[in-house]
């Protein structure tokens, strides 16, 4: 585990050092779980963004995209259920100062009798080899027996509790189970609370004429309140979907693990209109479409799993996540969720205006269920930086940090380097850069030697370099050294492209 914590600490001092990511306002001491991106973080995030829209928008013809208000009418999250239930709940230790939220110390506690189950089947494998019979240890064994049951018996105290807002409950299953502070040791505990995670602000001139206005926590009822908009000037048919990206606020109660859980933040969503009664068949749908989605870049399949949700909110009637292995463990990176009719049914309600769809093929008119697929961009971003990260021993004994990007992600494609800054090398490689960067984001670099030049680009992920010599000038034909395997080929220049272009290609 110390050395998991390791890695995101060099992550995170990667991030800063070489322009990825750096902490928000800091030259006053930073802001609480606020991140500014730094070039080379912008291009990733801005290639992850445009990646996700190639796959949701550019692929289906179904599906198409809008960029709504971050302000938007305060009733709209009353009818969303927000300004009543998007809550957490809170709990302090009286010594360490620290805060928590109490499903969360619950869930960690669960984790822990979880990883012993594992154990358990780890060591039982171990013993019986291949005559193993998973399902049956699982079922037989009363030590996995006696965990289970301690699993279940805080699942059904933990869910009510959160539904009914029962925060004494809460409190007292931390009790009953002795979860201690994981900095002071301590039990010492306040009250839990409730805690609503919508920032606010208002809106007007006049103290007295002003509304309170709340900065969206998800991009989705931008999307829910302007359906009927888009269906009927993009003459869309169910089943369709829209698809935005773009900002949004959470007061996070806990905010730490850098931007895995950030105070702002953008998502990427996807929300899937479609006949009620097939919603099973679409959720199914996305579910392996997101999966797809993600191991396309080339990321190892081992790295992601599905969770599939014991306890759904308000609004869903199925719900699973996408987890990523990250430093910390297995964590939520997206979530499919099919939220029934619960929106568009509430915004009828709340807005007394119609929002119905008129089916043609079954001459029906009814209220569409959704199929929604959320991601935070930057937690993918986090997800691409942990897998990228690699620290390599080489041959001759030196080492190298190398961003393992998938190349469609990277920054930069190529780096190209005149070897010496003189006998005309530089223009040509001047040149050279010319005639890919309409095409390609590309860096020029002729300081320092070109071994150094190769590490700087491996550091920041660049997956080509391209090096100019006096050879280049006599028959036009450069070095071009793969990032990963790092080696090197000596090709003309007009394969450059197509080279490179090879790379980018995603499955
Ligand atoms: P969590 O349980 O981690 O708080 P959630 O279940 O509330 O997340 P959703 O409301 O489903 O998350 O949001 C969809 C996605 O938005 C998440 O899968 C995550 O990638 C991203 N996301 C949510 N909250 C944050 C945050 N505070 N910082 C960064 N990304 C976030």
């Amino acid at each position: 585990m110390a050395n998991q914590e390791d890695l995101l600490k060099k992550i995170i001092a990667h991030a800063k050092e070489y322009g990825f990511v750096y902490p928000s306002s800091e030259i006053y001491d930073g802001l609480s779980a606020v991140y500014d991106y730094g070039p080379n973080g912008t291009e990733l995030k801005n290639n992850i963004r445009s990646y996700w829209w190639k796959a949701m928008v550019q692929m289906h013809e179904n599906i198409v995209g809008i960029d709504s208000a971050i302000f938007m009418h305060p009733s709209i999250w009353k009818a969303s259920g927000h300004v009543d239930a998007f809550n957490d709940p809170l709990i302090d230790n009286k010594d360490s100062k620290k805060r928590y939220r109490a499903d969360v110390l619950v869930e960690d506690h669960m984790a822990k009798i979880e990883a012993k189950i594992d154990k358990e089947v780890e060591k039982a494998l171990k013993r019986f080899g291949d005559s193993f019979d998973e399902q049956q240890f699982l079922e037989t064994n009363p030590r996995v027996l006696a965990n289970k049951g301690k699993l279940d018996d805080i699942k059904s105290r933990l869910y009510p509790a959160m539904d009914n807002d029962d925060m004494p409950a809460i409190k007292k299953l931390i009790e009953d189970l002795e979860i201690a502070c994981p900095i002071s040791g301590s039990r010492n505990w306040t009250e839990v609370r409730q805690f609503n995670l919508m920032f606010s602000t208002s809106m007007g001139s006049t103290s007295e004429g002003a509304t309170q206005i709340f900065l969206r926590p998800e991009t989705a009822q931008g999307i829910f309140v302007n359906y009927l908009n888009v269906q009927k000037t993009s003459r869309m048919k169910i089943p369709f979907g829209i698809a935005q990206t773009g900002k949004a606020f959470r007061n996070e109660i806990v905010a730490r693990q850098f931007i895995f859980r950030m105070r702002e933040f953008e998502q990427m969503e996807m929300q899937f209109f479609v006949r009620p009664g097939e919603e099973m068949k679409w959720y199914e749908y996305w579910k392996e479409q997101r999966m797809n989605w993600h191991t396309s870049t080339g990321i190892p399949a081992e790295k992601f799993r599905f969770h599939d949700h014991d306890k759904l909110a308000h609004y869903a009637n199925a719900a699973a996540d996408i987890e990523f292995e990250f430093p910390m463990g297995f964590k939520e990176l997206e979530g499919i969720h099919s939220r029934t009719d619960f929106d568009l049914g509430a915004h009828e309600k709340f807005s007394g205006k119609k929002l119905r769809y008129h089916d043609a093929e079954i001459n029906e008119s009814y209220v569409p269920y959704v199929i929604e697929t959320s991601i935070g961009l930057d937690r993918m971003f986090l997800a691409i930086m942990s897998y990228a990260f690699t620290e390599e021993k080489l041959e001759d004994g030196s080492e190298r940090i190398v961003m393992k990007i998938p190349p469609v992600l990277a920054p930069y494609k190529v780096a190209v380097f005149p070897l010496t800054k003189k006998d005309g090398l530089p223009e040509k490689a001047t040149e050279i850069m010319d005639g890919l960067k309409q095409d390609y984001m590309c860096f020029y670099e002729e300081k320092d030697t070109i071994g150094k030049r190769y590490r700087r680009h491996d550091a920041i992920g660049t997956p080509y370099c391209v090096t100019v010599d006096h050879q280049t000038l006599e028959d036009n034909t450069v070095t071009i050294r793969e990032r990963d395997s790092m080696q090197q080929e000596r090709v003309s220049i007009d394969k450059i492209g197509s080279i490179v272009a090879g790379r980018l290609r995603g499955k």
